[in-house]
C-alpha cells in the first residue's frame, strides 16, 4: 500500500505497529452516539452481560472485555456514547480522550443507522483524527423494515473506511466484523469542507508538521481543532506560540470572509457534506406513512394524556410487584419458618441454637423472603427502559423538570436510583454543572433505593389488605419522588440560584425488548441483593443477635435490658412523638449499614420476643405486636424512606462531594424523615385513626 495516502506520517507509522501488532492482541474501543447499540455490540462480542437500556446515557464509564478471533485476542472497550468531539460533558471526556490519545488500535464506530444524519456527524469527526475507524452501520433491522434502502458501499468509498452492516440485538454482522477488526484499517484524508477552509487547514497542517510538533495527533486534526478554537487543543499546544498565532489569524481570517464563527463553518460544513452523501445514497422509502413509533408517541407524549398515562404504568407497576410477589414470598415465607421450627426442634437449647434460628433466619431468612418482589419490580423496569417507554418519561417529565430548575438529564440518576443510590450518584458525572450535580444527590436519598423494598413489602403485608397493597406501595414511592421535587425547587431557588439549562432528549424508537436483556437487568439486581444477604446482611445479623443477646441478666425481660434494648429506650423519647418503640429505633439506627438490615434486624429481634412460637412469621408477630398499628407502620414507612442513607451511599456522596455536603445530606434527610412521620402520625391520630 501506498504510505502517501494516509493522513500523515506520524499516524501511518502508529496504524502500522498496530498492524503488526495484529497477530497478538489488539486493542479495540466502541464509539458512538447514545443509544446506538454500542453496549449490545460489547455484549455480543465478549460475551459479557453489560446493561443495556433503550435510553442516551446508561453507559457511564468505560468497560473492558475480551473476545478471540482466529487465536487473537481482542480486548473490546465499550465508551459512553458521544455526540460530537467537541462539546463534551466529562462522560464524553472519556470517551474522546481514549480515542484522541490513540489508546485504542482500532476504533469502532457504532452507527444508529436509522438516525444516519446525525452519527456520521460524530462519525466524521472520528475519521479525521486519523486513527483506524471501522463504521458499524447498526439496527440495519430498522432501516430495512422502515423501506430504505442505503447504498452502503459507496459511502463505504466516500468516507474511505471500511463499513460493516450489523444487527447487534441479533448478532448478525459479527463475524464479518470481527474479520474486518483483524484486517488492516487505514483511513485516508477526507478533503469534505469548502476549499477555502481546506486550504487554511491545508496550511496549518503543514505548519505543524515543519515544526515538529512532537505531538501523537494527526496534523491535519488538529489544524481543524485550532480552527475550532478548542480550548483543550489550545493549552495542548500553548508552547507553540507561533502555532496559536497563526491560527488565530486563519480564524479572523475565515470569520471576515463569511461573516460567521469558524466552529459554525465547519459545523455546518460537515453537514453539508453528510447532507450531500445522503442525498445519493440513501433512498427513502415510497409511501412516506407515519411509523408505528409515531402513532404510540401521540398518545404515550401527549400533553393530556402523557401524566396520568405514565402515572397508571406505575401504579400497576407496583401493584403487579406486590400481588404477583405475594404467592413467591408466601412459600419462602413458610420455607423459612419451617426451617426454624425444625431447627428448633432438632437442635439443643443453647446459644448457638439462638444464634441460628434468631439471629441468622431471622435476620438473613427475613431478608431473603421478599427477593420475589425485587425480581419482579426490576424485570418491569428493564422492561419500561428496553421498550423506550423510560425515554418516554423523561421526555414528558422534562418540563417539570426545568420548572424546577434542575437539567432534565438528572432524570437518569434518578432512575438509576430507584435500583441502588450507589451507582445513582456516580451517575451524576454525566451533569453539567456543579449545581445540576449537587441538587441530584441532594435529593437523591428521597429515592427508594432497592433495599427498601423489604421493608415496605414487609409492613404492607402486615397491615394493610392485599387489594391496597399495590396502591401503598406506589404512594410511597411516589410520596419520595414528590418530596424530591419540592427539595429540588427549594435548593435551585435558594442555594444555586444562578445556572439554569436546557437539555433536548433524543427518544429511540419503540423496540421490542430481547429476552436476554431484560434476563441481565433483572439477574444483575436479584444477584447483588442475594450476595448482599448472604454477606453483608449476615454479618449484620450477627452482630445484631449479639446485642439484642446479651449482656444476659438472666431475670425480667431480657430482650429490654440488652445493649440493643438500653441504646432504643435511649431513642424512645424521640421516637414517641412518631408513634414507634424501642425495636423499630433499634431497626431504624441497623439499617444505615444497609436499608434490608431494617427488616433482618426485626426479624431477629422477633425471633427472640416470640421465642415459643417458631412457627410463625416475622409478618404474623408484628401484626400481634400491640405496639403497632397501620398508622405506626405508615409512619415507620415514610421514616425509612426519607432518612439518611446508607453507609456505602455516604461514602460515595463523601468522596463526590465532601464532608460538608455530606453532613449536610445526614442532617436534613433525617430531620425531614423525623417531620413527615411527625405529621402524619399525629395527624392521624388527631382524625382517629390508629
Ligand atoms: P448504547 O447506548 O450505544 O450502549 O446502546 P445499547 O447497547 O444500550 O442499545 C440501545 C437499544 O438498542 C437497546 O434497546 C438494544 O436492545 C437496541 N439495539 C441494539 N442493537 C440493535 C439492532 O441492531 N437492532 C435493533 N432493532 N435494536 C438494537
Ligand atoms: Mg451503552
Amino acid at each position: 500500500m501506498n504510505k502517501c495516502l494516509y493522513i500523515d506520517e506520524k499516524i501511518c507509522d502508529s496504524a502500522e505497529n498496530h498492524n503488526k501488532k495484529n497477530k497478538k492482541n489488539l486493542t479495540v474501543a466502541l464509539t458512538g452516539n447514545p443509544n446506538s447499540g454500542k453496549t449490545t455490540l460489547f455484549n455480543v462480542l465478549t460475551g459479557s452481560r453489560q446493561h443495556v437500556g433503550n435510553y442516551p446515557g446508561v453507559t457511564v464509564e468505560k468497560k473492558e472485555g475480551l473476545c478471540k478471533y482466529n487465536g487473537m485476542e481482542i480486548k473490546i472497550v465499550d465508551l459512553p456514547g458521544t455526540y460530537s468531539l467537541t462539546d463534551f460533558s466529562p462522560e464524553e471526556r472519556v470517551a474522546r480522550d481514549f480515542i484522541i490519545n490513540g489508546n485504542a488500535d482500532i476504533i469502532v464506530d457504532v452507527i444508529d443507522t436509522s438516525n444516519l444524519e446525525r452519527n456520521l456527524y460524530l462519525a466524521i469527526q472520528i475519521i479525521e483524527t486519523g486513527r483506524p475507524v471501522i463504521l458499524s452501520f447498526n439496527m440495519m433491522d430498522e432501516v430495512e423494515s422502515q423501506g430504505y434502502k442505503i447504498d452502503v458501499s459507496s459511502i463505504s468509498r466516500a468516507l474511505s473506511v471500511p463499513v460493516i452492516r450489523t444487527v447487534a440485538s441479533k448478532s448478525q454482522g459479527i463475524e464479518e466484523l470481527k474479520k474486518q477488526i483483524s484486517t488492516p484499517v487505514y483511513n485516508k484524508k477526507v478533503p469534505l469542507y469548502s476549499e477555502e477552509l481546506e486550504k487554511e487547514i491545508e496550511k496549518l497542517a503543514s505548519f505543524i508538521t515543519e515544526e515538529e510538533i512532537p505531538e501523537k495527533y494527526s496534523s491535519r486534526w488538529l489544524s481543524i481543532k485550532l480552527l475550532e478554537h478548542d480550548k483543550d487543543i489550545i493549552k495542548r499546544l500553548e508552547v507553540h506560540e507561533e502555532l496559536i498565532k497563526v491560527s488565530e489569524e486563519s480564524r479572523k481570517y475565515l470569520k471576515n470572509l463569511y461573516g460567521k464563527e469558524v466552529e459554525y463553518i465547519i459545523s455546518e460544513e460537515r453537514y453539508k457534506f453528510i447532507n450531500k452523501l445522503l442525498e445519493n445514497n440513501l433512498n427513502p422509502p415510497e409511501t412516506d406513512k407515519t411509523s408505528l413509533t409515531e402513532k404510540i408517541d401521540n398518545v404515550l407524549t401527549n400533553k393530556f394524556f402523557g401524566i396520568p398515562v405514565f402515572i397508571i404504568s406505575m401504579w400497576l407497576m407496583f401493584h403487579i410487584t406486590f400481588t404477583v410477589g405475594s404467592y413467591p414470598v408466601g412459600w419462602i415465607e413458610k420455607l423459612i419458618t419451617l426451617t426454624g421450627s425444625g431447627m428448633a426442634y432438632l437442635l439443643k437449647d443453647n446459644l448457638l441454637k439462638s444464634l441460628f434460628i434468631d439471629g441468622i433466619i431471622g435476620g438473613v431468612g427475613n431478608v431473603m423472603v421478599f427477593l420475589p418482589n425485587i425480581i419482579i419490580l426490576f424485570f418491569a423496569i428493564a422492561l419500561l427502559e428496553d421498550t423506550g417507554y423510560m425515554a418516554r418519561i423523561a421526555f414528558i417529565t422534562d418540563r417539570i423538570m426545568y420548572k424546577i430548575g434542575i437539567h432534565g438529564k438528572a432524570f437518569i440518576p434518578l432512575i438509576v436510583g430507584f435500583g441502588c443510590t450507589v451507582p445513582a450518584v456516580m451517575a451524576t458525572r454525566t451533569l453539567d454543572g456543579k449545581k445540576n450535580r449537587l441538587v441530584t444527590i441532594f435529593i437523591l436519598p428521597f429515592i427508594s433505593c432497592s433495599a427498601k423494598l423489604p421493608v415496605y413489602s414487609l409492613f404492607i403485608s402486615a397491615f394493610f389488605s392485599a387489594n391496597m397493597a399495590g396502591t401503598i406501595m406506589f404512594s410511597i414511592y411516589f410520596a419520595g419522588v414528590i418530596i424530591s421535587v419540592i427539595m429540588a425547587k427549594i435548593f435551585s431557588k435558594y442555594l444555586f440560584p444562578e445556572e439554569t439549562s436546557f437539555f433536548i432528549m433524543e427518544l429511540p424508537p419503540y423496540r421490542i425488548p430481547t429476552l436476554k436483556n431484560l434476563f441481565i437487568h433483572t439477574w444483575d439486581r436479584a444477584k447483588h441483593y442475594i450476595q448482599k444477604a448472604g454477606t453483608f446482611i449476615l454479618m449484620f445479623s450477627v452482630i445484631i443477635w449479639f446485642i439484642t443477646t446479651f449482656p444476659t441478666t438472666g431475670k425480667g425481660n431480657m430482650l429490654e435490658g440488652s445493649y440493643a434494648g438500653q441504646t432504643g429506650k435511649l431513642l424512645e423519647p424521640l421516637l414517641r412523638p412518631i408513634g414507634l418503640d424501642w425495636k423499630s429505633g433499634v431497626a431504624i439506627v441497623s439499617g444505615f449499614a444497609a436499608k434490608e438490615v431494617v427488616v433482618s434486624t426485626l426479624g431477629t429481634i422477633y425471633n427472640l420476643k416470640d421465642t415459643d412460637e417458631n412457627s410463625i412469621s416475622l409478618k404474623e408477630s408484628i401484626k400481634k405486636d400491640s405496639n403497632f398499628s397501620p398508622l405506626k407502620a405508615l409512619s415507620l414507612l415514610l421514616f425509612v424512606l426519607l432518612y439518611m442513607p446508607c453507609m456505602s451511599a455516604i461514602s460515595v456522596i463523601y468522596r463526590e462531594t465532601g464532608i460538608k455536603y455530606t453532613l449536610f445530606i445526614i442532617c436534613y434527610t433525617t430531620a425531614i424523615a423525623w417531620i413527615i412521620s411527625f405529621f402524619i402520625y399525629q395527624g392521624g391520630k388527631l382524625i382517629g385513626i390508629e
